[in-house]
């Protein structure tokens, strides 16, 4: 049998099938990039236009309490929370992943006086590392232990945080929240947990595993559009002795009282830092609604069947590739990366074909399966483009091979 073929009864049986039609993807595209950028769910265009025409346009400033833009972060954050194993009240959507990182290291290091060390891993993704780098003016010290095996081995009395990504934006490669964070606290240290590759695509089980802090993005699997906001999650415990050092005006606990001096809300809210960007969180409700309704459990079952069968493909087409993934789906995100010295001038030739992955210097060619919206039958047109392109050495035309500013 094709991998066509195939496609066709693993599509015919996909319970997840009829969601693609929730999602707006152009014609004559297979969009393997989601993981990136998240796909634009069909209903955001006009609950934006509900939010700009009628809350905006006509409700003006009554609507910060008649439409809920007063409470719109915390109510994101609480629908994201049951995505990523927390409670309601622990989540927050707000700022970029990238500040919410600089608030909750710092905050990290505040509850461990006497410990300055960051522990880390190279080749985490870059703002991760760099948050921490503009951290060590204010007395932080970096560490960052290449061998996954030896991160516990590092956890010595120095280590004020462990700060790790869950799914690795570059191989996919999951870290085990629970065994790390249990060994994190058994060395005194605290754990911040970015879930950027994780949240939408896999269920995460914060509370199960006790963590203390994590951030996560929301214009990937979350579809919350470019630039969406992200959000932080605080565990209940630490709430009361939480010091984050942006103390907004909209993380106080009463903004509206005017007062010269600052007092931090009591519960998450004091995350917050200035006055929440309603259109983006618009947008980005729509998307948590979304895929909080197919549920984080069947979307994983999906994402682990869409790439076992696109690797089940391309063995049908005798290509051979460097797969640097885990090869066991249960140890991976959603996605697969492939290493090849000539990565980026394939990733150009799919794109010219219309898959849409995408190229992660030096050599890695990236490949997201956002289960939401993708078909089998997407896998089986992808591989066999990607087949054609190696056995056609398409990815020699000199087009291909000239570097954009962004890739
Ligand atoms: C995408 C991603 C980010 C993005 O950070 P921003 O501040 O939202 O640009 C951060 N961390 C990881 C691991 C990511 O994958």
């Amino acid at each position: 049998m094709t991998p066509e073929a195939r496609a066709a009864e693993f599509d015919a049986a996909d319970p997840l099938a009829e969601y693609r039609a929730r999602f707006t993807l152009p014609d004559g595209v297979i969009y393997l990039d989601g993981n990136s950028l998240g796909a634009l769910p069909r209903s955001t265009p006009a609950a934006m236009a509900k939010v700009v025409e009628r809350d905006w346009g006509e409700g003006l400033i009554r609507s910060w309490n008649s439409a809920g833009w007063f409470d719109a972060a915390a109510r994101v954050g609480a629908k994201i929370a049951p995505l990523i194993g927390a409670a309601p009240n622990e989540v927050i959507a707000c700022d970029s992943t990238s500040v919410n990182l600089f608030k909750l290291i710092a905050a990290a290091l505040a509850m461990r006086p006497g410990r300055k060390v960051v522990l880390s891993e190279p080749g985490n993704f870059p703002t991760d590392l760099y948050m921490i780098a503009g951290l060590e003016a204010q007395g932080l010290a970096a560490r960052r232990v290449a061998e996954r095996d030896r991160l516990i081995a590092a956890l010595d009395g120095d280590v004020a945080l462990l700060m790790l990504t869950h799914a690795h934006y570059k191989t996919g490669a999951l870290h085990d929240i629970a065994a790390l964070t249990r060994a994190a606290h058994e060395a005194g240290a605290l754990v911040l947990w970015d879930l950027s590759h994780s949240t939408g695509a896999l269920p995460v089980d914060l509370n199960g595993a006790g963590a203390d802090f994590a951030v996560g993005c929301g214009y990937k699997y979350l579809c919350g559009g470019p630039g969406a906001p992200a959000f932080a999650f605080v565990a209940e415990s630490h709430h009361a002795d939480l010091q984050q050092p942006l103390t907004g005006w909209f993380g106080h606990a009463a903004p509206f009282a005017f007062s010269d001096d600052y007092e931090g809300a009591p519960g998450i809210d004091r995350l917050q830092c200035g006055t929440p960007p309603i259109l983006g969180l618009a947008a980005l409700e729509v998307g948590v609604d979304l895929i909080a309704e197919i549920g984080v459990d069947r979307l994983y079952g999906k994402s682990q069947a869409l790439s076992e069968f696109f690797l089940e493909s391309l063995m049908a087409h005798d290509v051979v590739l460097e797969l640097v993934s885990p090869p066991r789906a249960d140890e991976r995100g959603s996605q697969l990366s492939f290493r090849h010295p000539e990565a980026y001038a394939i990733c150009q030739a799919l794109i010219a074909r219309g898959v849409i992955g995408d190229f992660r210097a030096p050599d890695i060619l990236r490949l997201g399966f956002a289960p939401a919206y993708l078909s089998f039958a997407d896998m089986a047109a992808a591989a066999r483009h990607l087949a054609d392109v190696l056995a056609r050495d398409e990815w020699q035309r000199p087009e291909f091979r000239e570097r954009a500013a962004v890739t």
